[in-house]
Parts: C-alpha cells; sequence; structure tokens
C-alpha cells in the first residue's frame, strides 16, 4: 500500500502521555485532504459509498442495525481516516440502556481488548437529529476515548515501570472527558464534518458538564476558546453545580 508516513503515529511503546498524543494529532489534522494518504482516502471513499446504507438502517431501527450489522465496519473506516490505525483491533457492539446506565455509549477494556458499546434504543427520543446521525456522532465521540485508550500510557499500578498514571490523570481525569479528550474532540469533529458530509455532534458540551461533576474541575479559558470559539465561556454555577459554555455577541 503506498502510503505517506509523515503523519504516522508511532506504535505504542514509549510512554505518550493524552497531551503528546494532542500534540502529534494537531500536527495531522492541519494536513489538508488533498495531502491525505492514500489509505485515508481510499478508506473516505468507501465510507461515502457504505454510509448511505447504514443511515437507511440505522433510522428504520437502531437496535435491529446494531444487532445485524453491527458498526464495527464503521469504527475500522473512522481509525483509517481519523486516528491513524490504532483502534484496528477495538470491538464495537449494542448494548441495552440498562446497562450503559441510560448513556448513549461507552468506551470498555477487558482483558486488555478494547470495547465500544453503543444505546440499543439511541436517538429515538431526539428530536433534533436523526437516530443515524446520533448514533454515528457517538460512535465518533467513544473513537476518541479508545483511542486515547489505545495510545496513551496510563501508567502502572507498580510505579517502577512508569509514571505516567499521574500524566493520564491530569490530560484526561477520571470520567475520561478531561482537557485532551476536549481539544481532540474538538478537531475531529470540525474534520468529521468537514469530510463526512453530515453535522456529527460529539456531545462535548454535556461531556464539560461530566468532568466536572466526576472531578470538581473546570476548564481554564484557553481550552475553553481552543475547543468551542473565540466567543465561548465557561459559566459556572456554584450553587446548582452546573457548567455551561455560553458565548458572547
Ligand atoms: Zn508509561
Ligand atoms: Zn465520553
Amino acid at each position: 500500500m503506498a502510503d505517506n508516513t509523515s503523519t504516522a503515529l508511532p506504535p505504542r511503546q514509549g510512554h505518550l502521555s493524552p497531551d503528546d498524543l494532542v500534540i502529534s494529532a494537531m500536527e495531522f489534522f492541519n494536513v489538508p485532504c488533498s495531502q491525505w494518504t492514500d489509505d485515508q482516502r481510499l478508506a473516505l471513499t468507501e465510507y461515502h459509498e457504505t454510509v448511505p446504507q447504514i443511515v437507511r438502517e440505522l433510522n428504520e431501527d437502531v437496535d435491529r442495525c446494531l444487532s445485524r450489522v453491527g458498526l464495527e465496519p464503521l469504527v475500522k473506516l473512522f481509525d483509517r481516516i481519523f486516528f491513524r490505525g490504532q483502534l484496528f483491533d477495538v470491538r464495537c457492539m449494542g448494548a441495552t440502556p440498562e446497562d450503559l446506565h441510560d448513556c448513549y455509549g461507552c468506551t470498555e477494556t477487558r482483558e486488555g481488548q478494547v470495547y465500544i458499546y453503543i444505546n440499543s434504543q439511541h436517538g429515538q427520543e431526539d428530536g433534533d437529529s436523526s437516530a443515524a446521525i446520533s448514533v454515528i456522532s457517538t460512535v465518533l465521540h467513544e473513537c476518541v476515548h479508545a483511542y486515547f485508550t489505545k495510545a496513551a500510557c496510563k501508567g502502572s499500578e507498580d510505579t517502577d515501570s512508569c509514571e505516567c498514571k499521574q500524566a493520564w490523570r491530569e490530560d484526561i481525569g477520571k470520567g475520561g472527558h478531561g482537557e485532551s479528550w476536549q481539544r481532540l474532540a474538538a478537531v475531529v469533529e470540525r474534520k468529521a464534518c468537514e469530510v463526512l458530509g453530515m453535522q456529527v455532534r460529539l456531545g462535548r458540551e454535556k461531556a464539560v458538564q461530566a468532568h466536572y461533576d466526576t472531578t470538581g474541575d473546570e476548564f481554564g479559558r484557553e481550552v475553553i476558546k481552543f475547543c468551542f470559539g473565540e466567543k465561548a465561556k465557561l459559566a459556572v454555577d456554584d450553587s446548582s453545580g452546573t457548567v455551561e459554555i455560553v458565548y458572547s455577541e
């Protein structure tokens, strides 16, 4: 396969932190589509060929589509387009709302294998976008989690082996939606809207609230600006414990 390797990510061997990955991802996402690798372009073509059928099936019945076709082919295409082959062996399957505690999706590691679970009742109460767009958005949201899980070092209990645990905690945080997740999700969402021909939303505002709920941490101005634009600010309401992105005129 002819491939330009200048944007390829080295296989995980050292101790890349989530922040290291974001820095390298910025370079990767700055490459204009005209300079994409052959495989990236091929994967995007395959995406546009296969996705109309998936969209139809999802809009008809998410549960049936998940159990019949599954969304692993979609993850594999997103991997080749956006995640530089790091998610090649990630599994993806449907799960019940009960299993997922009513979340749209979840990423889990069991015995070294990374699984993405997608809610089988997905998006059916979501008024403003089709079930298909909602599911595809969730798949991308979970792919960002899976990417950090696969490509960054989480450190180990045995502090002699490496000290990455601290970096992981600072960059990603307990619930998984820390600064590095936010930054990468923002660039993935922008690029995805540009190339997929579909307005995907990665639930980044909700993730800001989720991060606050699990860690009590607010994001700094720089992060908010980068992820939500120049006019965005974080409004914190201590009494109700809510944080909200607000946009000034
Ligand atoms: Zn490490
Ligand atoms: Zn998440």
